[in-house]
């Protein structure tokens, strides 16, 4: 039967079928599944019950697993309940508790409730997320995504010209105080100072442009702080205006992959103290956006 893929937006998101990502790929399947990805940008697999080993496995078959030289957020190397390669989205602690709402690491979390793509405050940016739902709250918790490639078209010309060249900055210190919180450690300051990332960027694999916009990008370079947020938030509301915008609603044992490539996304609210388990793999981008600044 092999792979097929149904749009299930207007503009973007496919639902796949005839898969099964507990198990080895073949090589038409792979090629259809990335084709669907630079068509539709998200694709999403559904009644996958897989373990983070399968997970790893069918991330793997699109390219190079993500290596963070820095610790990617707060909660540091043996805190972790889950193994190496895997990422804990959960609301849980290393013993499998809900995080208190006044831990740090819920903080951080948080600013995943504003729109982002994943570890563009990284030198080389994600390029493939790939989330697994493993168990879902009773309500809430929907992941929204946004077309960026969708959202650049829509530009008007003059608008167009002028973010061309435009560079932005971007750290997860900038999202993270956005939610109001900014009691960093000077770790945590070093760790994520602020990389450069192109405003504009082409698709490699499609040749589309689209907006490269991020909660994490704080600054504009050559541009004051206050005019340079200003404009990034009316590009992001024009951006995530509901035309170009898919709502996902879990079920458990959903994966969702996406390109960080093209899209935005965001997490939404549930009830706190029930459980959310999802975990997340993390493909690396090919090559930075644009050339870094001398340190
Ligand atoms: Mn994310």
């Amino acid at each position: 039967m092999g792979v097929s893929i149904k749009q299930v937006h207007s503009v973007f998101v496919g639902e796949v079928a005839g898969v099964d990502l507990a198990r080895p790929l073949a090589r038409e399947d792979v090629a259809a599944i990335t084709e669907g990805m630079n068509r539709y940008a998200v694709l999403v697999f559904r009644d996958q019950n897989i373990t983070d080993q399968q997970q790893i496995a069918f991330t793997r078959h699109f390219g190079e697993l993500e290596v963070k030289e820095k610790p990617g957020h707060i909660r540091k190397s043996g805190e972790s309940r889950l193994g190496a390669n895997i990422s804990d989205l959960s609301n849980l602690t290393k013993d499998g508790k809900v995080i208190s709402a006044d831990d740090r690491v819920w903080f951080f979390k948080l600013g995943d409730r504003l729109w982002h793509s994943d570890s563009s405050y990284a030198v080389v940016p994600a390029k493939y997320s790939a989330l697994s739902a493993r168990i879902i709250p009773s309500w809430g918790a929907n992941t929204e995504f946004a077309d960026m490639r969708a959202a650049y078209d829509a530009l008007d010309a003059r608008t167009k010209a002028e973010v061309e060249g435009l560079i932005c900055e971007h750290s997860l210190l900038y999202s993270r105080s956005a939610v109001g919180f900014a009691d960093f450690t000077p770790e945590e300051i070093d760790n994520f100072r602020p990389v450069r990332q192109r405003l504009v960027r082409t698709h490699p694999e499609t040749g589309r442009k689209s907006l490269f916009l991020s909660a994490h990008a704080g600054a504009i370079v050559g541009w004051t702080i206050p005019e340079a947020r200003a404009f990034l938030r009316d590009l992001t509301e024009h951006a995530t205006q509901r035309e170009f915008v898919y709502s996902h609603p879990w079920r458990q044992y959903d994966l969702v992959m996406w390109d960080n490539r093209a899209t935005m996304h965001r997490a939404r609210r549930f009830d706190r103290n029930e459980v959310r388990d999802v975990r997340r793999t993390t493909l690396a981008g090919d090559a930075p956006t644009v050339e870094q600044a001398a340190a």
